[in-house]
């Protein structure tokens, strides 16, 4: 048996703030409480005479650990020949030093493959190098019947999540296929979570800007305009309400995606949506046409937006009608990836690093300023994604029983954020200087500490692929 005590601290969770121990068994939550020791729940002499160890809390928050479902490790890109700069050891370390302990990344289907051959590849890529619990969304490219076959024998097998992208060239799933799969989702318990932009307004936007030179990096943003996002958005979730179908809208950035999602909400469908760091802590501005090829360091599909989204996506947040926070980690090297695209914007790799800091932006942003409550930042980092994605009861909370997965955050410390500190192998960070509070002291693992004051303790591949059940429309925040 071995235990730990988190004594003093403030425990938040999703529904609850006040001062309390938490204590952990065998890598589970055994009681959590204002002072254990006090009320007859804990014989502390006897706790440190068996080994038992203590964490002093004091001026500490203690929450459950992020849970981020968005992520893409070791994440081939076939177009243009590279794959991102952080594996499922990097990455994950990464993570454990901002706050996570649980990833949900994606499996790929090429074309003519099968999803359980996906599935397979990506498991011996995860296994040996994980150093936080796992599991991952299988990304559908190819919809025939006998692929359609397999989603419920992937639903049974605890990965109840399918991805569908509605553009991006040789993965885009048509609206037929969409519907398909969403009916399959339905019947089974699964859940589709969709990458919203209209493929054909996209595609024609893009011939244009190149046909008239316009090929730098700042025109990637003209190329993706809100409206795409937003027509797609509606027309995911109306095929999801003809198939009666659970949805996930990813990366919402636009106020008209946000609206289209809080309006199915008041109709009673079952629509949920995340955003990410980067809309709601930088916006257009990042893609200045006299910033040179720098400005490639921000290229990410759907791009950042104007203030007046952003602040639409912190009043969604705040109200309920976008549930969670997720990173779409996506780390490409500003030298000789970015690069790739120096004559043609199209072909710079999409995405932005940010799992080691999702968390620390998103406390900073949300409830430093007061716009998110200490709850609230709980739920749509940790227990909302775990509801979404089938992780709870056992991830997202700190209920007895619940693994311990926790973080212990001074609230008061500030970092100045600096690309050459941070654990992930890409050469920037969009965040370069900004100061921000809520990295954690420490990062608990199954009631491991993996992360102890900004050293990394946890040895390569510790991390298990975390058990999730199927979803149902009731279950959803
Ligand atoms: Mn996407
Ligand atoms: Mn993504």
């Amino acid at each position: 048996m071995s235990e730990l005590l988190i004594a003093g601290g403030t425990v938040v969770t999703g529904d609850h703030m006040g001062p309390g121990d938490v204590l952990v068994r065998d890598g589970r939550i055994a009681a959590v409480g204002p002072d254990l020791q006090a009320n007859g729940v804990l014989d502390r002499d006897a706790f440190e005479h068996q080994g038992g160890r203590i964490l002093d809390a004091s001026g500490h928050w203690v929450m459950p650990g992020g849970i981020d479902t968005h992520t893409h490790l070791a994440h081939p890109i076939d177009r243009l020949g590279i794959t991102t700069a952080d594996d499922f050891f990097s990455g994950t370390v990464a993570g454990a030093c901002g706050g996570v302990t649980t990833i949900v990344d994606f499996s790929l289907q090429r074309r003519g493959e099968s999803l359980i051959e996906a599935r397979d590849r990506r498991l011996g890529e995860i296994e040996p190098d994980a150093v936080i619990d796992y599991s991952f969304h299988t990304i559908v490219t190819d919809v025939r019947g006998d692929v359609l076959a397999e989603i419920p024998v992937l639903i049974e097998d605890g990965l109840p999540s399918f991805k569908v992208y509605m553009t991006y060239g040789d993965k885009i799933v048509h609206d037929g296929g969409l519907l398909g799969i969403l009916e399959v989702t339905a019947a089974h318990g699964g859940l589709v979570y969709v990458h919203c932009e209209n493929d054909c307004a996209v595609t024609h936007l893009i011939e244009k800007h190149l046909e008239t030179g316009r090929t730098g990096p700042a025109f990637h943003k003209s190329s993706r305009p809100p409206v795409v996002e937003a027509e797609a958005t509606h027309r995911a979730i109306m095929l999801a309400g003809v198939a009666k179908a659970p949805l996930c809208i990813a990366h919402v950035t636009s106020a008209g995606a946000a609206r289209h999602v809080a309006e199915a909400r008041e109709r009673g469908e079952a629509v949920v949506a995340e955003t990410c760091p980067q809309y709601l802590v930088l916006d257009d501005s990042v893609y200045d046409p006299d910033g040179g090829f720098e400005v490639a360091k921000f290229v990410c599909s759907p791009p950042m937006r104007s203030a007046l989204h952003r602040d639409a996506l912190w009043d969604a947040l705040a109200a309920g009608s976008v549930q969670q926070v997720s990173s779409d980690h996506a780390p490409f090297h500003f030298r000789n990836q970015k690069t790739t695209g120096r004559d043609n914007f199209t072909r710079i790799p999409n995405g932005l690093p940010g799992i080691e800091t999702r968390l620390p932006l998103v406390f900073t942003g949300g409830v430093t300023t007061g716009r998110l409550t200490p709850q609230q930042f709980v739920q749509v980092t940790a227990t909302n994604p775990a509801r979404i994605f089938g992780l709870h009861p056992r991830k997202g909370t700190l209920d007895v029983g619940a693994d311990a997965d926790v973080i212990v955050v001074d609230p008061d410390a500030e970092v100045e954020i600096d690309a050459a500190g941070l654990h992930s192998r890409v050469d920037y960070s969009p965040y370069q200087g900004m100061k921000v509070r809520g990295f954690p002291t420490w990062t608990l693992s199954r009631g491991e500490v993996i992360v102890d004051r900004g050293e990394v303790t946890a040895p390569r591949g510790r991390g298990r692929r975390a058990e999730r059940g199927p979803i149902t429309s009731e279950a959803l925040p």
